[in-house]
């Protein structure tokens, strides 16, 4: 894969702004710093849930149908976010991302300092906390 990189603002008397540099590699993914943010999914889950609990309870096959709906777009939902510079990005375009930080360290040949989680690793553990909350809760909701 040939990633374009972008040599970011250019700062008089700091940078020599030019053309963007070429660099050949097979994937940006070990010059990223990239963290999952999967909250927005979840809020959306959770309103699908009620929603179709709603739908259900009421016998409404509208309200059940629009959380079925949101529940099943909700993944759409999912971003994350540079370390570097901030940007949000929507995680399958990921791979498209190399700002200024990460096109230094590609085409220095330095990946990042330290074994930083993958996205989708990040993800299941954010998925996996959610959940063992959302049956604590639950459970607490239960037993009281
Ligand atoms: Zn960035």
């Amino acid at each position: 894969m040939e990633a374009e990189l972008d040599r970011g603002v250019a700062e008089p008397g700091l940078d020599h702004p030019g053309p963007p540099v070429r660099v050949r590699v097979e994937s940006l993914a070990p010059f990223q710093r990239l963290a999952a943010n999967p909250f927005l999914v979840f809020l959306a889950w959770l309103a699908a849930f009620v929603l179709i609990r709603h739908g259900i309870r009421s016998v409404r096959l509208g309200w059940f149908l629009a959380g079925l709906t949101i529940g099943l777009l909700a993944p759409l939902l999912l971003q994350c976010h540079c370390l570097d510079c901030g940007a949000t990005i929507w995680p399958p375009r990921r791979q498209r991302h190399a700002c200024r930080a990460v096109s230094a360290r590609a085409a220095a040949g330095r990946a990042r300092r330290f074994p930083f989680p993958s996205l989708t690793l990040q993800f299941v553990i954010w998925t996996l906390a959610l959940a063992l909350a959302a049956g604590a809760l639950m459970l607490h909701r239960l037993g009281g």
